[in-house]
């Protein structure tokens, strides 16, 4: 049986379109590969856990709660792994309790948000060294500190969201180290006065630090991490705009045993790419993201496209743009005449106008910068899947290789269980330097499976023994 809308992704935007499809009457499903709708921003907490009681925690809760109370399924725990046509819309195979299941549909909704940037320097394979985006989840659902020595480092508000974290958790951060200047965020702030909501907690996020006398190095990178079998220091050097270590300057070494850096966030296109659908360059959004009109359809007949995975813009414009995308599917389905949805979509579109004013300027802050990647020392390994360093990369582009999938298919970055959401933006990243802008260096080519899921799952229980071997070709 085929539902009216399957909805992928459960966060602000898959959360809030799957929520707004069904009041119109549409039977929805909505699927999540983690246990809990909530998505990023909202996530929850594991089980057992107390919920938090800020503003993110509250936010989850209210839609965890609204999700289960509404008139649609929604598949937790469920990875989608690949999507195709069907003579009357899409098909999606996913993998949900070890075993393998595929939903009919007839129109498709991608909320897949976003992922990490983390631009790889020396040391920063070593355990210890995580995302600070994963240092979020850290905190918020398993209420763990990364360690007891923590320095914070990369750019964007998320520095502050996971000092400011930690230090309520009780945890100490030895060093906050931002690629941006002290002017950078003062440029930001005539934006951010549409959501005095976000000033207000910034502010409180400062004040925090401030008073926990947290040493804070402006226009500052991390160039090297180090420790044996796991992190002992982290060295931080200034840096430029372009985040590339000005030449000469004596680094400082910090001792740490967790190191929380990251670089921005990227629109995790994998299932647009997946699909076919139409991709834009825009490095102040996150980079190469999927495209959509004013009333989030993608460029595909039946595919909508909600949230970050359409752009980076943070966690009100995502909720936004799903609840607009889901108006909008109910109407193409003739299940909201065209004055109501007119009647109900022109404030969202105002609505979001205020929030990607806010969201905007803070994505400006995550965005790529284009010194960084050339930077990469030539032994450090890039692809941490694969194992392939810095020199291999330069060895593929001396040898002709001109865009993304041809690295890939030479040096095999990219070709791991995390398909490149790790290693591709730095490896793209090294190339665009030789071919004219990473936008020239082009999107990788999206491929099934979109998560890695148990081959015993699609396969059943199966002896390798068992495996037909054709013979080999005659010579
Ligand atoms: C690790 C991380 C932590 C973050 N923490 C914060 C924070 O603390 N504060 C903040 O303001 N912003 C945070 N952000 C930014 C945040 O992503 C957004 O502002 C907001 O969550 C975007 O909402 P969204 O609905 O577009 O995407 P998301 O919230 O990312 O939701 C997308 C959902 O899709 C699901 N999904 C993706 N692919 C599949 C698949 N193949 N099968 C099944 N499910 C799938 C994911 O599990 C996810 O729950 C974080 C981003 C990341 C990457």
């Amino acid at each position: 049986m085929s539902v009216d809308l399957a909805v992928i992704g459960a966060g602000p935007a898959g959360g809030n379109a799957a929520l707004e499809a069904a009041r119109h009457g549409l039977s929805v499903t909505l699927i999540e590969e983690s246990q809990a709708p909530g998505g990023q921003v909202w996530r929850a907490p594991a089980p057992g856990l107390a919920a938090g009681s800020d503003a993110d925690a509250k936010a989850g809760a209210a839609l965890r709660a609204a999700i289960a109370a509404a008139p649609l399924t929604c598949l937790q725990g469920a990875r989608v792994w690949l999507i195709g046509r069907t003579r009357a819309g899409f098909r999606i195979d996913l993998v949900r309790d070890g075993a393998s299941e595929a939903i009919e549909t007839r129109a498709l909704l991608l909320a897949t948000g976003a992922h990490e940037r983390v631009v790889p320097f020396p040391g920063w394979t070593l355990p210890g060294v995580i995302g600070l985006a994963g240092a979020t989840i850290l905190l918020k659902s398993q209420k763990m500190l990364p360690g007891r020595r923590t320095v914070v480092a990369g750019c964007g508000p998320l520095l502050s969201v996971v000092a400011a974290g930690i230090l309520k958790a009780g945890g100490k951060v030895v060093a906050l180290v931002d690629l941006d200047s002290r002017a950078d965020w003062l440029a930001a702030l005539p934006a951010l006065a549409a959501r005095p909501d976000l000033l207000a907690r910034g502010a409180g996020w400062a004040l925090s630090i401030l008073r926990a006398g947290v040493p804070r190095f402006a226009r500052h990178t991390v160039v090297a991490a180090d420790g044996d079998q796991a992190l002992a220091g982290v060295s931080i050097a200034p840096c430029d705009e372009d985040g590339v270590p000005v030449a000469g300057a004596a680094p400082r070494r910090f001792e740490a045993d967790a190191l929380a850096i990251g670089h921005g966030l990227v629109p995790d296109t994998a299932a647009t790419r997946l699909v076919g659908a139409e991709h834009h360059f825009d490095a102040g959004r996150g980079g190469w993201h999927g495209v959509r009109d004013a009333d989030m359809r993608s460029s595909l007949d039946g595919v909508w496209l909600a949230g970050e995975a359409g752009g980076i813009g943070g966690a009100a414009v995502a909720a936004l743009s799903g609840r607009l995308a889901g108006a909008a599917v109910a109407h193409a389905a003739g299940r909201l005449d065209a004055a109501s949805y007119a009647a109900l979509a022109a404030p969202l579109r105002g609505q979001l106008a205020r929030a990607g004013r806010a969201g905007g300027a803070m994505a400006r802050m995550m965005r790529p910068r284009a010194g960084m990647a050339g930077a990469i020392p030539p032994e450090t390994v890039v692809c941490r899947c694969e194992d392939v360093t810095r020199a291999e990369i330069d060895a593929a582009i001396a040898a002709g290789a001109r865009e993304v999938n041809q690295l890939k298919q030479w040096t095999r970055c990219g070709m791991g269980p995390c398909q490149g959401r790790m290693c591709g933006e730095a490896a793209a990243g090294i190339l665009a330097d030789h071919v004219g802008g990473r936008e020239a260096a082009g999107l990788w080519t999206g491929r099934a499976p979109l998560r890695p899921v148990p081959m015993a799952a699609l396969l059943g229980q199966f002896d390798y023994a068992d495996i037909p071997i054709p013979p080999p070709a005659p010579p």
